[in-house]
């Protein structure tokens, strides 16, 4: 017989988010106004060299630190950002019964902390936030031990939408000197701040960053960790150095050239995710102000026959009520101006045929 790790055994299985998305997809943040169309014209230009070829990911990390402003030796380019998180998780938390090292972070949040974190057989110290679902500064500060390895704090966060102040998020950072502090930037272009110029004065503090929301480019994988120089070059030792495939890497000076296809994007989804939360606000809905390209809204007690009956119209939108804190509640990305306009009448439809209203 075959003995798994007891903490991968441990694990809920699987469930693709990707199984059935017959639809408008709404449901996982993904840009829908697809990408830019320099990054298409390099696609179409590709060479068998730049195919048959290993990946060269120094060439693609030496721009990416330019783009942001610090050093090449600080930044660790991945297969998205969740292989970031993977690195940055195994790099910190000492795995297997019998390790000490803990992870911490608040409810609601991204699902693979907690996934990552039990994989890796990590103690994992959850916190949670209260009715306002905003970052519970005061709790986290409580929590953090000798013990904590990594504290991850995704800002804005997903699923809410809500950014922390960046003083919190930097006396946590203060307080947990000898942890990796992540904070996941992964909706940073939606909200506009970032904590990377804090980085040079905070050597525990790193920024994760992903070119799958606002850049269009899911499909194609590429994440960024940014880090102090010595600790990402430990990363290095043991990450694969081909993870990150010669298709983005060619695609990259294209993707950052155009920054003017990001800033007509976000700009889009702002208008959107105002006629969004203007909708929820005349329905009565419960709503949290979002930094993102999507919005949470409390459906209540019917969310399960919402996203259903929004299935039916045609509009796949995020169950939310698993995560801690998020009971009845349902996330929706924010789709083109055209898409927004059935979407709409759409969610009225499916509120009114639910009789959840109010
Ligand atoms: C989408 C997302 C990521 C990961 O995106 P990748 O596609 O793996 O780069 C990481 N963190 C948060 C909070 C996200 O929403």
């Amino acid at each position: 017989m075959l003995k798994p790790r007891r903490s991968i055994a441990g694990l809920p299985p699987y469930h693709s988010p990707i199984h059935s998305r017959a639809g408008l997809s709404l449901d996982l943040n993904e840009s829908l106004a697809g990408c830019s169309p320099r990054v298409l014209e390099r696609l179409r230009s590709l060479s068998p060299a730049d195919i048959s070829f290993y990946p060269k990911r120094e060439t693609g990390e030496r721009m990416v630190a330019d783009f942001l402003g610090v050093a090449a030796e600080q930044v660790l380019l991945t297969n998205g950002m969740d292989e970031a998180l993977s690195i940055l998780f195994a790099t910190y938390l000492d795995g297997e019964e019998g390790g000490t090292g803990e992870l911490l972070f608040a409810d609601p949040t991204f699902v693979m902390y907690p996934t990552l974190g039990h994989a890796l057989g990590a103690k994992v110290v959850r916190v949670r936030s209260g009715e306002d679902l905003a970052l519970p500064v005061g709790d986290l500060l409580a929590q953090i031990s000798p013990n904590t390895r990594v504290v991850a704090i995704a800002n804005p966060n997903n699923p809410t939408g809500l950014a922390a102040r960046r003083a919190d998020l930097l006396k946590i950072a203060e307080a947990a000197p000898d942890a990796a502090v992540l904070i996941d930037e992964a909706y940073a272009e939606f909200c506009g701040e970032t904590l990377i110029e804090n980085l040079a004065s905070h050597p525990n503090l790193f920024v994760g960053r992903t070119f799958s929301k606002a850049y269009g480019l899911a499909g194609l994988r590429l994440g960024v960790l940014i880090g102090p120089a010595e600790q990402i070059g430990l990363m290095r030792r043991f990450g694969e150095p081909f993870n990150v495939n010669s298709v983005v890497l060619a695609c990259l000076e294209a993707a950052l050239g155009d920054q003017k296809f990001v800033s007509d994007h976000v700009a889009q989804v702002r208008a959107g995710r105002d006629r969004l939360q203007g909708l929820f606000e005349e329905l009565g809905l419960r709503f949290w102000p979002s930094q993102t390209n999507f919005v949470l809204v409390r459906i209540g007690a019917q969310a399960k026959e919402f996203v259903e009956s929004m299935q039916r119209r045609g509009i796949l939108v995020r169950d939310s009520c698993g995560n801690p804190g998020c009971e009845g509640c349902v996330r929706i990305t924010i789709g083109t101006p055209a898409q927004m306009d059935a979407v709409l009448p759409a969610i009225r439809d499916a509120v009114e045929e639910i009789g959840g209203e109010g």
